[in-house]
């Protein structure tokens, strides 16, 4: 099976072409940060018009690639949420725009599913496993009990744990998106700022990170106040210590109340280096026979691939969408 797939929920343009959910033809990814990062942020109305002018350049480039024509494809496949609205209907207007022309079945996907998904670029997927999603927007431990089956378990209170770090990193004078550059001075600096660990301690499987973050802007705000120097490193690692215990603490509560085979990670944070040595090493003090798994750095942040491994589960249970086709910018898993 052949799914060219689309994706286009926030600022990344992407194309690919996949084969049977497994193996990726091509994965044409059109990145807009540049034109974000003076902002500070995504600007949604740049980011639409952004979409607009690359999603033609992507497809022809992703066939390209694949070395594969309309005529080779057998489904289309496309983000539908959640995201910004106006980012998200570019691509659904594209993926519908390639079906209606070439008589393909369209298939909607959760961009979370998604996330999830680039696993099966990695590893056979045994179930029921374990998920613990870590993006931009995103914060959930998630048990998929079979092929497209999501039940979560846990969800951020407040901000994702990406946004924390896109946060305190401009309060350290780092471009959006922070998270890169905050674990590479993690990983130089020592934890000896003391932040906040919220909720580890309640028997519940929720996460919130808006605490640590004030906690982190305060202190620096309240050091220029007093022209107190404070060692940029030792602030990041402190950071990522407390961001770490968190996720450590609540991941390894769901592993056990659910034993699994495999602990998926994945979403943007999923890139975090700390992040990986510190599950590893957590796994092996508690002597767990589980696979770890994380995506390829490349398809830990956002991209089409991930969104295409996640269309083939659908086609196989031809579970097809309408070409009225909507955005469902706040889609979460629990509700579809
Ligand atoms: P969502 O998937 O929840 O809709 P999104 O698509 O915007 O949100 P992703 O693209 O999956 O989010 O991830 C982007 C986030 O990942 C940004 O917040 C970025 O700072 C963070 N990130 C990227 N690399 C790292 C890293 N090495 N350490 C920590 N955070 C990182
Ligand atoms: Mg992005
Ligand atoms: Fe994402």
């Amino acid at each position: 099976t052949l799914i060219m797939s689309f994706e286009s929920s926030c600022d990344e343009t992407s194309v690919a072409i996949i084969k049977n959910g497994k193996e990726i033809l091509s994965n044409i990814i059109a990145t807009q940060i540049k034109s974000h990062q003076r902002f500070g942020g995504v600007v949604p109305e740049v980011a639409s018009r952004h979409h607009v002018e690359e999603v033609t350049k992507c497809i022809n480039l992703a066939l390209d690639e694949a070395k594969v024509g309309y005529e080779d494809l057998d489904a289309v496949a496309v983000t539908y949420g959640p995201g910004l609205v106006g980012s998200l209907l570019i691509g659904i207007m594209a993926a519908k725009t390639v079906a209606f022309a070439h008589n393909l079945p369209l298939i909607k996907v959760n961009h979370l599913a998604g996330h999830i998904y680039s696993a099966n670029f990695v590893t056979e997927l045994q179930y029921p496993f374990m998920a613990l999603l870590v993006s931009g927007g995103h914060t959930e431990l998630v048990l998929v009990t079979a092929p497209g089956e999501f039940h979560t378990l846990g969800d951020t209170r407040d901000d994702a744990v990406g946004e924390a770090y896109d946060k305190i990193g401009r309060v350290l004078g780092i471009n959006y998106p922070a998270g890169k550059k905050v674990d590479q001075m993690a990983a130089i600096g020592n934890d000896t700022f003391d932040f906040p660990r919220a909720m580890v301690k309640e028997d519940n499987l929720d996460f919130s990170f808006s605490g640590l973050k004030s906690a982190f802007i305060n202190r620096v705000h309240h050091a220029d106040q007093i022209d107190e120097e404070l060692n940029k490193d030792d602030l990041a690692a402190s950071f990522q210590g407390a961001v770490l215990d968190i996720l450590v603490n609540k991941t390894f509560k769901a592993l056990k109340q659910h034993p699994v085979k495999q602990l998926i990670v994945a979403g943007g944070v999923s890139a975090n280096q700390g992040l990986r040595q510190r599950l590893a090493a957590e796994m092996k003090k508690r002597n767990m026979d589980m696979e770890l798994v994380f995506p390829p750095l490349r398809l830990c942040g956002d991209n089409a691939a991930m969104i295409g491994a996640m269309a083939q589960i659908q086609y196989d249970k031809k579970d097809f969408a309408d070409l009225d086709l909507n955005a469902d910018p706040s889609l979460d898993f629990d509700m579809e």
